[in-house]
């Protein structure tokens, strides 16, 4: 790493690869600053334990698990919230649903004005799209899975539509030249997709980025950033070394990536350490009504259990993680709103599947073949519903002896969960089986409400009494006012102000997209956009 960039990249989620991308063809210098591992297609999980050394546990004076670890869960006195660490972000491990929110979420007062004034949140949209490239599996209704949430919806008197999910379905050759085949319906995406067909920053902005001189650099946790003069230092640590010596960067511009929890977490150091903030920094968390549940023991088959690749078992096919969904939107009321998808558990997962859901399960599993136990036996009709709606976006987020916590007392009974549960009770009768919350709820991690869409803590606002950003993702320079920190952004989850109701990938994309146009305009920069493909020869996948 040199010792100066022009701009340091924090992060390499959706966030973080937009900017990366954006930046390095607009010809600057940038470093990119992530703490977890580059995972190579085929190096995801696809065994028991090769996902148990994947987790990383994060409870107060409770941690356990390598701090690289791809998934990297914060359990919470109120709420639990899951999180990706790698090169890639939460793309890795995430089902690659990418929607766009009703447009009544961006006229909530929660935004600036600004952000829906100009073309750019169109643009940023359209742009997300191109790279991204989500589309609806033309077969979804073939699919076992989908047939049973048709089942289901008999409920709500409403079909299922197919979902638009970040997924090459045919071979071909990206927007950022990289080389992806085409995706073989295995059902993993939720461990990380090792065949290479799903549309990850990794597979996208990051390797654009790198085309267009991006130096990339994986292991490396930011601690906090310094205002010096007229540029930021970037403090650093190696992630997993636990006396490694402090390091750090210099650049004109910092934009922070880190995700809802890791921006917010850099920042409330800096400010520990004299960095004028907004006073609203970590509040306006939300989970964004996002809730996974079960049902079992219907009549029909699901093929809910992904079969991973190479494929665990013959004879099934599963679709990507998600492949079709019940929208249910209420045109009265927004925050009444909420979409319901059928997904897939990893393949990983099955050994478990039985010790969760079977009474008996333990013995079941030892004395059945796991082949029969989950993918023809009582498992193979397990329903998993992914469900995203709103919630008010109360939550805070705090730094307790140096690390992130999660608070939100009663966040249980936010109205969400109670609307949640009768909808999933109805889905459930429907396809006659029994409705699991949570096949945890004996413990006490089973009784909280968990998230993997965590939003907020750096919220945009007017000023710096409404937001933490304005809406450029400039950190506004104090508790009041519209004055901005030269030269330093927060782009990624953390910036959106309230619960969008839909899963957030695409709008992180977009507001980074409109983000960079900005940043570009006022920096007298100037970048294009055109793909890499249509440029150079495809790099080999890899
Ligand atoms: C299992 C699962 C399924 C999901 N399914 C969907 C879906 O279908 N559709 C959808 O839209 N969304 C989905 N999501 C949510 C979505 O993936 C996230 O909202 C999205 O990844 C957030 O993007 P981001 O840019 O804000 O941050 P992230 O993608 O979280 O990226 C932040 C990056 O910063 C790194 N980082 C954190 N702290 C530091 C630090 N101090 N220094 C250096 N690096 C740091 C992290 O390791 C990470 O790589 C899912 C998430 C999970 C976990
Ligand atoms: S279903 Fe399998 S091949 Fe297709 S995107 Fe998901 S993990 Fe990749």
């Amino acid at each position: 790493m040199k010792a100066a960039y022009d701009v340091v990249v924090v992060g390499s989620g959706y966030g973080g690869g937009v900017a990366a991308s954006r930046l390095s063809r607009a010809g600057q210098r940038v470093c990119v600053i992530e703490r977890g591992r580059e995972v190579p297609t085929g190096a995801f999980p696809g065994r028991l334990p090769e996902l148990r050394r994947e987790l990383q546990l994060n409870g107060g004076k409770m941690r356990s698990g390598a701090r690289t670890g791809l998934y990297d869960f914060h359990l919470g006195a109120d709420i639990h919230v899951l999180v990706g660490c790698g090169l890639g972000g939460g793309s890795l491990i995430n089902a690659g649903v990418a929607l766009r929110p009703d447009a009544r979420v961006f006229a909530d007062r929660a935004w600036p004005e600004e952000v829906t004034k100009d073309e750019l949140l169109d643009l940023g949209f359209e742009r997300a799209q191109i790279m991204l490239r989500p589309s609806r599996y033309a077969k979804a209704p073939e699919l076992t899975k989908y047939r049973a949430l048709e089942t289901a919806s008999a409920a709500f008197g409403q079909d299922p539509v197919a979902a638009p999910v970040v997924v090459s379905f045919e071979d071909t050759v990206n927007p950022a030249g990289v080389a992806q085949p085409a995706c073989t319906l295995c059902g993993d995406c939720c461990s990380g997709c090792n065949v290479g067909a799903k549309n990850t920053v990794a597979m996208t902005y990051l390797p654009d980025a790198k085309a267009h001189g991006a130096e990339i650099f994986t292991e490396l946790s930011v601690s906090h950033v310094e205002k010096r003069g007229q540029s930021w230092r970037v403090h650093i640590v190696a992630t997993d070394e636990k006396d490694g010596a402090p390091r750090y960067v210099d650049a004109k511009t910092v934009v922070l990536s880190a995700g809802t929890l890791g921006s917010t977490e850099v920042l409330l150091r800096s400010r520990e350490r004299g960095l004028k903030l907004s006073d609203r920094l970590g509040e306006g968390f939300s989970a964004n009504g996002d809730i996974i549940a079960f049902a079992l023991g219907g009549r029909q088959k699901v093929n809910g259990i992904g079969v991973g690749e190479p494929p665990k078992f013959d004879g099934a096919t599963i679709g990507a993680c998600v492949a079709g969904q019940i929208e249910l939107p209420d045109h009265g009321d927004l925050d009444h709103s909420m979409i319901i998808q059928e997904g897939v558990l990893p393949s990983a997962l099955a050994p478990l599947l039985p010790v969760f859901f079977i009474k008996g399960g333990r013995l079941l599993g030892a004395a059945q073949s796991l082949i029969k136990g989950v993918y023809q036996g009582p498992l193979s009709h397990l329903h998993t519903f992914f469900v995203v709606s709103h919630d008010d976006a109360k939550g805070h987020l705090k730094l307790e002896k140096g690390s992130l916590r999660v608070h939100w007392p009663n966040v249980a009974e936010q109205p969400v969960y109670a609307r949640v549960d009768e909808a999933l009770t109805k889905a459930a009768q429907a396809v006659g089986a029994r409705y699991i919350k949570s096949p945890l709820a004996t413990t006490s991690a089973g009784t909280k409400p968990a998230t993997a869409h965590p939003l907020g803590g750096c919220g945009m606002g007017e000023d710096a009494t409404r937001g933490v950003v304005n809406h450029k993702c400039q950190v506004f320079d104090g508790a009041n006012g519209e004055g901005v920190h030269t030269g330093l952004y927060v782009c990624d989850g953390a910036v959106i102000p309230r619960s969008i109701g839909c899963n957030p990938l695409l709008t992180i994309t977009a507001l980074t997209e409109r983000a960079m146009v900005h940043l570009a305009r006022d920096h007298n920069l100037g970048f294009d956009t055109a793909p890499l493909r249509d440029r150079e020869r495809a790099l080999p996948l890899g």
